[in-house]
């Protein structure tokens, strides 16, 4: 057990070492700042839609730690291609898997080698303050998705 953990501690660090999908690109269509004080973990995500609505591109910038950074750059290696329902659908099976032992069950079906994949962060549930640094890039990703349209829009 304690290797398939020196495991997935290499692959967390991997993805926050070297993030996939790191970068504001040219053009999006939705972006939303995330921020977590409990850790100090800030991630913006730029998502770009194509036909039907569904992820052409989703990209990110931000700091913070491994966990955030890993859970960030996972997400948009996930995600791409993804539609919306099929996004929030592979977010309800992480946030469950992150924050209990067992379940899912009553969850719609998830793409099994997507859940595989992120199953490298489920260790956070035993660290409740972790939780948040892991699910702060999918909750970033959702308040993207429901903001207008980035294009001059400004909060600041
Ligand atoms: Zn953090």
């Amino acid at each position: 057990m304690s290797e398939l953990r020196d495991l997935y501690q290499e692959v967390i660090l991997d993805h926050a070492k070297r993030p996939r999908n790191f970068g504001r690109p040219e053009r999006f269509d939705h972006e939303a700042h995330g921020h977590n004080p409990l850790c100090g973990d800030k991630v913006d995500i730029f998502v770009i839609l194509g036909e039907g609505g569904t992820v052409e591109d989703v990209r990110f910038e931000g700091r913070g730690c491994a966990i955030s950074m890993a859970s960030a750059s996972l997400m948009t290696e996930l995600l791409k291609g993804k539609t919306e329902t099929e996004a929030r659908t592979l977010f309800e099976h992480f946030h469950e898997m992150v924050t209990h032992e067992a379940g899912g069950d009553a969850l719609p079906d998830a793409a099994p080698d997507d859940l595989e994949r992120l199953e490298v962060l489920a260790g956070v549930r035993q660290f409740p303050m972790r939780v948040k640094c892991a699910t702060l890039p999918w909750h970033t990703f959702n308040a993207a998705l429901a903001s207008e349209r980035a294009d001059g829009v400004t909060t600041e």
